[in-house]
């Protein structure tokens, strides 16, 4: 990663409540919120002002507990779920110059189909689990406008080949396989249009410690084979220091601390940060 390089992906205060918010949690300046919400009338601020930059061939990885925004900050990055406010810019779309979430629907379906693969903490999101393997590879081919059924197959049996499912079972569907291997078919899902930011959404979490260890060295292998940018977000500190150059740290949907990955194992400044790193002594 140059330090001069451009952003790949630019988020600019990103916002999403839940609730219409009250005389008491309206404006940001003076609002006292419960952890993310307000005790006057229940509006959830799930993300706050969140701001990131994603650079070429960067991971970067976005940690904190359950109701922390991490994983609703994904959902608004993917368009699964609308933002309240912000902005974000992908410099593959219109040379970075347009806000995305402002873009049409149709626009943002063209985005998830080329510029973006995400992989879902459950498979049920990302698979189709009736269709064969190969079918869930297809089907996101042809949402990207592919019409060669050869060429679809001989891309779907190369991604498959290379998230480790053999060949053979290619026209199995996902819900025979195990937890570990249908988290394999999501990376070649999300994968198969060769999109340049790769969003992982607890992705080994529930998995059994060895199939973890095994999906995330599968990922390390594939970020440094194509070198694609990866957003990641986990509960689990191991996970992103296995795999992020930087870290964000989110809790009560704000950043609270951001830095080199290292460099906050080594010397984490905030409270909470403090305590994830303790606890994987
Ligand atoms: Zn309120």
């Amino acid at each position: 990663m140059g330090e001069s390089a451009a952003p790949i992906l630019t988020i600019k205060n990103l916002n999403k409540q839940f609730g219409s918010g009250c005389d008491q949690c309206g404006s940001r300046a003076g609002r006292k919120l419960d952890k993310n919400y307000c005790p006057a009338c229940g509006t959830v601020y799930s993300c706050q002002d969140i701001s990131l930059e994603l650079y070429p061939g960067e991971v970067l990885g976005i940690v904190g507990e359950s109701g922390s925004g991490k994983s609703t900050l994904m959902r608004c990055i993917y368009f699964d779920q609308e933002v309240t406010s912000g902005e974000a810019y992908l410099q593959a779309y219109k040379e970075g110059r347009s806000n995305l979430f402002e873009e049409s629907a149709q626009q943002k379906r063209f985005i998830r189909n080329h510029l973006m693969g995400k992989v879902y903490q459950n498979p049920v999101m990302g698979l189709r689990m009736q269709f064969t393997s190969i079918g869930n590879i297809a089907e996101k081919m042809i949402a990207a406008g592919n019409r060669n059924v050869g060429a679809m197959e001989a891309r779907g049996r190369e991604l498959l080949d290379r998230v480790y499912i053999p060949v053979y079972r290619m026209k199995e569907a996902p819900k025979n396989f195990s937890g570990g291997m249908q988290q394999r078919v999501q990376i070649a899902k999300a994968l198969s249009n060769n999109p340049p930011i790769l969003l992982l959404d607890e992705v080994t979490t529930g998995l059994d410690l060895s199939v973890q260890a095994n999906v995330l060295d599968l990922i390390k292998h594939l970020q440094r084979e194509l070198n694609i940018s990866i957003l990641l977000v986990s509960h689990d500190l191991s996970v992103i220091r296995m795999l992020a150059d930087r870290t964000m740290v989110m809790l009560n949907g704000q950043v609270v601390e951001q830095g080199l990955t290292d460099q906050i194992l080594e010397d984490p400044q905030h409270a909470y940060t403090q305590q994830l790193v303790h606890s994987l002594l």
